[in-house]
């Protein structure tokens, strides 16, 4: 950090609200830490904002120290890009109030609050947003570039449930953006990632949902795998309106209560699916999956809604070491499923696995071009190739798998960008090939309007027209 900088966090502490870290101040290292163990990088200034006006004010002294601008939301991304080396981290994460207007059903959320503060808030209402399956993702990077979840099938993406935002620019003005207030930038802000300025607030449209929803689990070995998902080929397009479902390819089964002592830590697959209304239904629902191939152990229950949004959790701890690559696929063909299969196998950290997200029904609503959202809104699969691993050098063995098996998939792929959100490694060509060429065209357009010198790069980033 230059002498400069040092000096002048003392200006910049008076006219802050929140916290101000530089690299010898104790916090700073808590601060700066992100999800991802793999990532380790010092900001030259840390500021831990409060407020909109907190972050007009960090954006102002990064631009007159040329520091280059990065954005924490929740600190979830594999892509680390939450944090630089050397630069301005604008950190959110006390922002992270979420308030309910139960009159309107809308939710007004600050833009560094998790998914578990978002679920915690709207639950003791029985309301819900779509989002994320894991609880400590950061609805701030998840909505930005979509947002996907249980509840996707049924109401959309976390952006189709966005009314508006509050967003300080480039250049430090508060807007609100909406569908009648800076319509153009709402349109962006719904997909094209966090490239037009800084989420202080997202308000959201809430869905009465729980407490009480319903779970149905089924695991089978590796030798099953190709049965398996020849099931989820037929099972998952049929599922009757607004049921929730997850494919965990090669997952290896953890050592919880309800799964059978003998097979803790056996690989296999994993068809997960979640019923929103009576449980005679989703009992009915789930029936055909144990009847066309007998899985190896299966846990069907009823389970609080806050539950369902976080028993993913310890398969992506804080701290582990993370890579993540991403593809669409159309459909589970049969040299999908073949790839997929001896994939699984050949995996090296038992914390890898493969979670195929399944995109359907409320999704396919929404019309392609009402959103930013890179993809199309047609039933596919978003297929996650996640490596994960306790230390660097397992997960250098597990990034070179999911490398292979990403190149392998590439010819079956409807989106080889894929979704933004799993975008590690940054190519502009993804970027493009993800929104297409007339998407990318307008939001180049937009972010020329908003942020013409690119001061919000660090993310699957859009160029300035
Ligand atoms: P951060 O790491 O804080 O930020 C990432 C980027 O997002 C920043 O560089 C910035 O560009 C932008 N950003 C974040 N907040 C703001 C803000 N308030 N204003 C402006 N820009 C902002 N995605 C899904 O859709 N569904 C899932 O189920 C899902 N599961 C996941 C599970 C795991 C284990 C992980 C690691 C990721 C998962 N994701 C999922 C992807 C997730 O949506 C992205 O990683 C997202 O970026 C996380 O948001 P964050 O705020 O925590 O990110």
């Amino acid at each position: 950090m230059t002498q400069t900088v040092s000096a002048d966090l003392i200006a910049l502490r008076a006219v802050m609200r929140g916290p101000v870290f530089g690299p010898n101040d104790a916090g700073y290292n808590d601060a700066r830490a992100v999800w991802n163990g793999d990532i380790d990088r010092r900001p030259a200034v840390i500021a831990q904002c409060l407020s909109a006006e907190d972050v007009a004010a960090a954006l102002a002294f990064a631009r007159n120290h040329a520091l280059e601008v990065s954005v924490r939301g929740g600190g979830h991304a594999y892509s680390g890009t939450a944090v630089g080396d050397g630069g301005m981290m604008v950190h959110l994460g006390v922002m992270n109030s979420v308030v309910v207007d139960t009159q309107t059903r809308r939710a007004r959320v600050g833009g560094g609050a998790t998914m578990a503060d978002m679920d915690t808030a709207t639950q003791v209402h029985g309301l819900a947003v779509p989002g994320g399956v894991i609880s400590d993702t950061g609805v701030g990077g998840l909505t930005l570039g979509g947002g996907f979840g249980w509840l996707s099938r049924m109401h959309g993406l976390s952006i189709d449930n966005l009314v508006s935002a509050q967003v300080v620019l480039a250049d430090g003005r508060i807007v609100r953006a909406s569908e009648s207030e800076h319509p153009d930038l709402f349109w962006a802000l719904r997909g094209g990632g966090g490239n037009f300025g800084v989420v202080t607030e997202f308000e959201f449209r809430l869905h009465p949902i729980g407490p009480e929803v319903h779970l149905g689990l089924f695991f089978w070995g590796l030798q099953d795998g190709a049965a398996a998902l020849r099931l989820c080929r037929e099972f998952i397009p049929a599922l009757p309106h607004g049921t929730g479902a997850l494919v965990i390819v090669g997952l290896s089964a953890p050592p919880a209560p309800f799964v059978p002592e003998q097979y803790h830590l056996v690989p296999g697959h994993a068809l997960i699916v979640a019923g929103f209304g009576a449980a005679e239904d989703h009992a009915r629902t789930v029936a055909p999956i144990r009847e066309a191939v007998t899985p190896l152990f299966e846990f069907v229950t009823p389970i609080p809604y806050v539950g369902l949004q976080s028993m993913l959790d310890a398969s992506a701890p804080w701290g582990i070491h993370g890579y993540e690559k991403a593809l669409d696929l159309d459909d589970f063909s049969d040299e999908v499923i073949a790839i997929l299969t001896e994939q699984a196998g050949n995996k090296a950290s038992p914390m890898t696995f493969m979670p195929i997200f399944t995109l359907g029904d409320a999704f396919c609503e929404v019309d392609t071009d009402d959103t930013a959202f890179g993809g199309a809104r047609t039933p596919h699969y978003v297929c996650n190739i996640n490596a994960e691993a306790p230390d660097a050098d397992l997960l250098a063995v597990d990034r070179a798998w999911a490398r292979t098996t990403w190149e392998a998939l590439r010819p079956f792929s409807s989106n080889q960008g894929g979704y933004v959100n799993f975008m590690v490694d940054p190519d502009q060509d993804r970027v493009r090939a993800s929104y297409g060429s007339a998407k990318y065209a307008k939001l180049a357009g937009i972010k020329a309007e908003y942020d013409p010198d690119n001061v919000f790069h660090r993310n699957a980033n859009i160029k300035p027209a």
